[in-house]
């Protein structure tokens, strides 16, 4: 769906213009405001004139095709209007009035019918339940907000929102950044969040794009959006609430309940080089910093402070938000204190106050920073307001001019940040923004935004490629009706694909069971295996360290009453005779699929660790090159692999080498699988590889 004509009208039509206190009242107002220089139709049989404009009686007298038409009217006959739209060739509708989807069965048929119209008409249609579209460079709006003053409204971000509030909460506030397109998309009947994504990655006026989201109504085309914005380096800053309805899904692997739809959809935009934020304030400091004139183009972040209290602060807060301070180097340490006298801490944020000579002290360690190759970012942190009562107003500019002339001498971008987010001194920004200087707020939020834009510019590694395929892509893993596949076969699946599984037999008798266990050496495992039973040891059919013909026996008699118990000794395929395997530490790796976007790896600590702390992390596929690594290193519990106390450690690299295997293996049968578990691995002590240990896969 094409939207220029209803993102950037050369003429709006106001269907229900009226004089009295009105949504098309307020329209004619705003343009009037903006300047608009299209021209405006105000429709309504009442009047001759309104606002200085003609005035006509019904759409189908306009003396051209409106671009757009303002729906200003209530819901009642709105497929007489859509219909007389059509015939008059609109190019785009906006209706605000809500009644449709969101109401009920009534309300829903309502909205599929004016959709209708609008697919086979091509009306770009807005809404419904929706406030409209501001478009402050082009002077235009068909938004439901009266402009008061457009100055300072234009600017380089594109905001696409669900809900209308949250866009009038962003028009409240211009400080620091204008809009090049605001557009409320409400229930996204015809158009949707995609579509303007796709509209404003071509806008030559967008500098960076910013959602606020709900609801993915088309995954396929909202990742293609998020990719070419990905391409044309305009960065996507995704604030995504709730939870969409969805038909809950049939599990049958761990991995699958883990994997639930938000934890994918935060893999997904990490996938697609989009920016996530969780809550307005960081979404708000990624604008500001997305202002600057130059972009960080790395994460190393150097802080200068005037106080030991706010160091600290910010070091604790930097800390736990995992942002990287590095220390200053001792030879950086001594030319700082050539001039200051000894400093605090590891000079990370580095408190400048010294002798109290702020003047002479402030650019010596601009300087130092600027000059320094262990810091990509410089930024300066002072706490200043509007109308503030203390403080000479000259002295309030100072500082800020000493970081506008320490930015002129260097290519590092330069940050001026307030402690609290959404403080900030207006005589200061101006001679900041002049100089392309971004004013940031909020230690975690404002510098975790220059971190958030500093990983964007860092790009997405390339795709990761299998080092040795196989050759057996997307042959068939299991005929006719089967759906899962328990252990034995799964494993027997797997191990091509360099996964190193228990060294183990398929039984169907006792006898059989003992020549087994005579091959392998005792101890061993004994299991049943059953496409029926994926969790074996939820009925006691998991009977582990047998030590002898004696033991095995027993364990032969208690599975097969349990079995009996349970109700299913049919069900049984046989039983898997395996190598017990004493030594080594517990993981889980799987695969899922989110219906919406695909499959996804998982990998966490084994045992309850997942469930109850939910530490585990999820990438989806295809996967990219270090993924497995950074997996790894984001669980907590996974420092319990690490090397501690005179014990070398589990083998990592053997695990990561097992994870990327797993991934191969779904990749190469992509359209197969539904969802596999691992479950557990043992990662065994460093040079001993890991070992699967149970396994289950099961097919779509
Ligand atoms: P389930 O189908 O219930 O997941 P598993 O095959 O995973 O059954 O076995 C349950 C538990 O028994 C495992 O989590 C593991 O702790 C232990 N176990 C299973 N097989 C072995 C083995 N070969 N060596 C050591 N421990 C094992
Ligand atoms: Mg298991």
């Amino acid at each position: 769906m094409t939207l220029s004509r209803l993102a950037n009208p050369q003429s709006i039509a106001i269907l229900g213009a009226s004089e009295r206190p009105s949504i098309g009242r307020t329209l004619l107002t705003s343009l009037e405001r903006l300047g608009y220089p299209g021209h405006i139709y105000p429709i309504n049989p009442k009047y001759s004139q309104l606002a200085g404009h003609r005035c006509y009686a019904s759409v189908t007298d306009l003396p051209e095709a409106p671009d757009v038409v303002a729906l200003c009217v209530s819901a009642d006959n709105m497929l007489d209007h859509m219909h007389a739209l059509a015939d008059r060739g609109a190019g785009a509708a906006v209706i605000y009035g809500g009644g449709f989807a969101e109401r009920g069965e009534e309300g829903r048929r309502l909205q599929e019918a004016i959709t209708g119209i609008c697919r086979e008409t091509g009306i770009s249609l807005c809404g419904p339940n929706c406030m409209g579209v501001l478009n402050p460079p082009a002077r235009s709006t068909t938004y439901i907000y009266e402009v008061r003053d457009p100055a300072g409204l234009a600017g380089n971000v594109g905001f696409i929102s669900q809900s209308g509030s949250i866009g009038n909460g962003m028009l409240s506030d211009v400080r620091r950044f204008g809009f090049s397109l605001l557009a409320s998309t409400g229930n996204e009947a015809v158009t949707d969040t995609a579509d303007f994504i796709d509209y404003l990655v071509d806008d030559p006026n967008t500098r960076v794009i910013a959602t606020f989201t709900e609801t993915v109504r088309s995954p396929d085309r909202y990742v293609a959006a998020l990719d070419r914005a990905a391409d044309q380096g305009k960065p996507v800053v995704v604030l995504k609430v709730g939870q969409s309805e969805r038909v809950r899904r049939a599990i049958t692997s761990h991995t699958g309940g883990l994997a639930g739809e938000s934890r994918v959809f935060s893999e997904l935009l990490r996938a697609h080089r989009a920016i996530e934020v969780k809550d307005l304030d960081e979404l708000t400091e990624v604008l500001a910093v997305c202002q600057g004139k130059r972009w960080p183009r790395g994460r190393r972040l150097s802080v200068i402070t005037g106080s030991g209290g706010q160091a600290e602060l910010i070091l604790d807060v930097a800390t736990a938000a995992s942002l990287d301070l590095p220390p200053l180097s001792t030879e950086d340490r001594a030319t700082v204190e050539s001039v200051l006298g000894s400093i605090t801490g590891d000079g990370n944020p580095l408190d400048s106050w010294g002798n109290g000579d702020w003047r002479t002290n402030f650019p010596h360690t601009l300087a130092t920073l600027r000059d320094s190759s262990d810091h990509d970012v410089i930024v300066l942190c002072q706490d200043n307001s509007e109308n503030q009562p203390m403080v000479s107003h000259d002295r309030l500019l100072d500082e800020v001019l000493l970081l506008v002339d320490s930015a002129a001498k260097s290519d590092k971008p330069h940050y001026f940040m307030n402690m609290r987010p959404g403080v900030m001194n207006l005589t200061q920004i101006s001679h900041l923004t002049q100089h392309g200087i971004p004013q940031v707020g909020g230690s975690r939020q404002g510098l975790g935004a220059i971190d958030r834009v500093a990983r964007y510019m860092a790009g997405l590694p390339p795709l990761w490629t299998p080092q040795h395929s196989i050759g057996k892509e997307n042959k068939p893993l299991a005929s006719g009706a089967r759906r899962v596949i328990s252990e034995f076969d799964a494993k027997r699946l797997l191990h091509p694909y360099g996964l190193r599984v228990t060294q183990e037999r398929l039984v169907q008798s006792l006898n059989e069971a003992k020549a087994a266990a005579a091959a392998i050496g005792f101890p061993v495992v004994i299991k049943v295996v059953s496409d029926d039973i994926p969790h074996k040891s939820e009925y006691g059919l998991v009977i582990v360290a047998i030590h002898s013909e004696a033991e095995l026996a027993a364990a032969w008699q208690l599975l097969a009453q349990r079995l009996t118990k349970i109700g299913k000794p049919a069900a049984v395929d046989g039983y898997v005779v395996q190598e017990f395997i004493a030594d080594g530490i517990e993981v889980f790796g799987g695969i899922s699929r989110d219906p919406d976007f695909g499959l996804s790896i998982a990998f966490g600590m084994g045992g309850v660790a997942i469930e109850v702390m939910r530490d585990f992390a999820l990438r989806l596929l295809p996967l990219r090159q270090g993924d497995i690594e950074a997996m790894i290193a984001e669980t907590r519990g996974a420092a319990l692999l690490n090397p501690h106390r005179g014990d070398p450690g589990a083998d990592i690299q053997g695990l990561i080498d097992c994870l990327y295997a797993l991934a191969a293996f779904a990749q190469d049968h992509a359209d197969q699988i539904a969802e596999i578990d691992l479950n557990p691995i043992k990662v065994l002590p460093k040079g001993k590889g890991c070992v699967v240990v149970d396994a289950l896969i099961v097919l779509r």
